[in-house]
């Protein structure tokens, strides 16, 4: 007989309203598939779930067959916390954007040792971030990163229309970037500097710790911020709330 239960490396990416008590948890599973399942009681104050359930948090779990089409949490230990997001505005407002692109970018079913760790390492930065600056950086990197992954990587190289080694516009509707005589028949292609450009090429190949230590000036970091909600909304095809609510705030 099948096993009716299963153990899990999980990160919480959202949390969803279920009876009076209990939430549906959407998560991130150390294989990279989404996975969903109840806890119950997690919404009573105090309650044993309640504190193992939380937003961003790494949870190792204990999944049993429900009745319904749901798992249920039957047991849960945490494994990081990343408390330090937790309490700060900024950083939970940062945290709820990576969330909700890994929840955008993970599926039931369809393993990928990639988002998990890359998930992971991201809160992580997050949670030792110093100021805006590095938060704006650490969001962008992600959702490049995490895109260019899942087959979104945009050429930034050369002209994506002629070819032209010498770039200075990125337009996310025709795929990445283009030359100054190009660019004039493309709407909504966007000028960059080149610090800019150079700095997209580092979110993709660089890695968060590498990208921390060199720094780029905070008109820099919101630049790359936007551009990169840019690339994921044009790419993925829809309204991010969290990253909108992240850049209006
Ligand atoms: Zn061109």
């Amino acid at each position: 007989m099948a096993s009716r239960t299963r153990r899990l490396s999980c990160i919480v990416l959202r949390r969803t309203k279920l009876a009076e008590q209990d939430l549906i948890l959407t998560m991130l599973a150390a294989s990279g598939e989404e996975v969903r399942a109840v806890a119950k009681g997690a919404r009573r104050p105090g309650g044993r779930l309640a504190s193992r359930s939380e937003l961003f948090s790494e949870v190792d779990l204990l999944l049993a067959k429900g009745r319904g089409a749901l798992e249920v949490v039957s047991e849960a230990t945490l494994v990081n916390a990343h408390a330090k997001i937790r309490g700060d505005f900024a950083r939970v407002s940062a945290a709820s954007v990576v969330a909700e692109l890994a929840c955008l970018t993970c599926l039931q079913n369809s393993e990928d040792s990639f988002l998990h760790p890359i998930c992971s390492k991201a809160l992580a930065c997050l949670e030792r971030a110093c100021d805006q600056r590095q938060l704006d950086l650490i969001v962008a990197a992600y959702v490049m990163k995490v895109l260019a992954h899942c087959g979104w990587r945009p050429e930034l190289t050369q002209c994506i229309s002629c070819g032209d080694a010498e770039v200075s516009y990125l337009s996310a509707q025709m795929g990445g970037t283009l030359c100054s005589s190009c660019a004039k028949d493309v709407p909504g292609a966007r000028r960059l500097e080149r610090s800019e450009l150079a700095w997209l090429r580092a979110l993709i190949t660089s890695t968060f710790d590498e990208l921390l230590a060199a720094g780029p000036d905070p008109k820099t970091s919101s630049a790359l911020v936007l551009l990169a909600h840019v690339w994921a909304t044009t790419q993925l095809d829809c309204r991010l709330r969290a990253y909108e609510f992240m850049l209006s705030s």
